[in-house]
């Protein structure tokens, strides 16, 4: 059977097969052309034979195409990605378009990426504001060794990686800048039964979803500077639970500076919200 075939035949169960493979055969230089394109025959025994070991082996399984390469985008940047950190999703892409349409970042801003996983924000960032200095922040050891990889491999001098429990390294009135793509979701979250090879704890807060976040905005209190302010990702409905943490520790919150608590906080491509 053909690849093409063979790929068509696994469509009903996994319906993104196809997109998929186009991008694994692209990112491997086997197939320029997408794989629904006759070209197909052309593929030799040898790539069959890796596309059979490493794509159809591990995809059949539900692992993502991302982690099949140990690759992923980012803003346009490509990062290295494994099973110790989470691979980013578009939607977190808006924290950095946020970031910059606030443009209020100035050439010595400290800047915080709280919770780091792979640096993917933070390095992002920092190439965008080479004069700021960006602190990527992770409890996971083996999440900051991935974060260092895409640091260097990116040239990104201005990110310091440091293992620290959310913020508690940091001194009081330090900080411009906190952005967090946190663990937010409920431990009973159904949505975790389809992401399986992404680590738990950069997934899940515990019985609410929103234990980080409280933790995470009663250390921002004392720590940001008199203008700074936090962005964070959020669940499509811990919008209310936010906007009371942010009034509970008196953080400068978009949410809380207006009565439309909802028009502050932007709507994702999945329809969820981030502050
Ligand atoms: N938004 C992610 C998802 O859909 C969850 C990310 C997170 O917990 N920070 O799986």
């Amino acid at each position: 059977m053909c690849i093409r075939d063979r790929c068509q035949a696994y469509k009903k169960d996994f319906p993104e097969i196809q997109k998929d493979l186009n991008i694994f055969l692209n990112f491997k230089g086997i197939l320029k052309y997408p794989i629904e394109s006759p070209i197909d025959q052309k593929i030799d025994n040898r790539s069959k034979s890796f596309i059979e070991n490493v794509f159809f082996r591990n995809y059949l399984k539900e692992m993502p195409v991302d982690y099949i390469l140990g690759k992923t985008n980012f803003y346009g940047i490509e990062f290295n990605v494994n099973y110790d950190v989470l691979i980013p999703r578009p939607e977190t892409e808006l924290i950095i378009d946020y970031i910059i349409e606030r443009e209020s970042i100035g050439s010595k801003s400290i800047i915080v990426d709280a919770g780091t996983g792979s640096g993917c924000l933070g390095v992002t960032v920092a190439k965008k504001f080479p004069s700021s200095k960006v602190f990527g922040i992770d409890k996971s050891f083996s999440a900051l060794k991935i974060a260092q990889q895409n640091q260097s491999e990116l040239d990104c001098k201005n990110v310091y990686l440091i293992q620290s429990d959310w913020l508690k390294c940091f001194q009081g009135n330090s900080i411009d800048i906190i952005l967090a793509n946190p663990p937010y979701l409920r431990s009973s979250d159904p949505h975790l039964n389809s992401l399986q090879w992404e680590p738990k704890n950069a997934l899940v807060s515990g019985d609410t979803g929103i234990e980080c976040f409280e933790e995470i905005f009663s250390q921002s209190k004392s720590l940001l500077k008199k203008e700074g302010f936090l962005v964070v990702e959020h669940g499509y409905d811990q919008l209310r639970d936010l906007a009371l943490i942010s009034l509970a520790n008196n953080i400068n919150c978009l949410l809380y500076t207006s009565d439309a608590a909802d028009e502050r906080s932007s709507v994702d491509l999945g329809g969820r919200r981030i502050i």
